[in-house]
């Protein structure tokens, strides 16, 4: 894995912090590789809170307090 530069680490921490905050909402938010609908896994899932691609492309995992 290539090292990111650190503009490229905030345009990353500002688009997870943009799309829990419209997952939060309900709204839906589309995978950023493939362009399809995120799937949300709340903290009562059962499961490790997160947001996943359900082509398996992209996954952010949520830590909650
Ligand atoms: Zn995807």
């Amino acid at each position: 894995m290539k090292r990111r530069t650190s503009e490229e680490v905030l345009r990353e921490v500002d688009f997870i912090q943009t799309m829990r905050e419209k997952l939060m909402k309900a709204e839906k938010v589309k995978c950023p590789r493939c362009g399809e609908y995120l799937k949300f896994l709340g903290k009562n899932s059962g499961e490790h809170p997160g947001v996943f691609c359900p082509k398996g492309d992209f996954e952010i995992l949520v830590e909650y307090d």
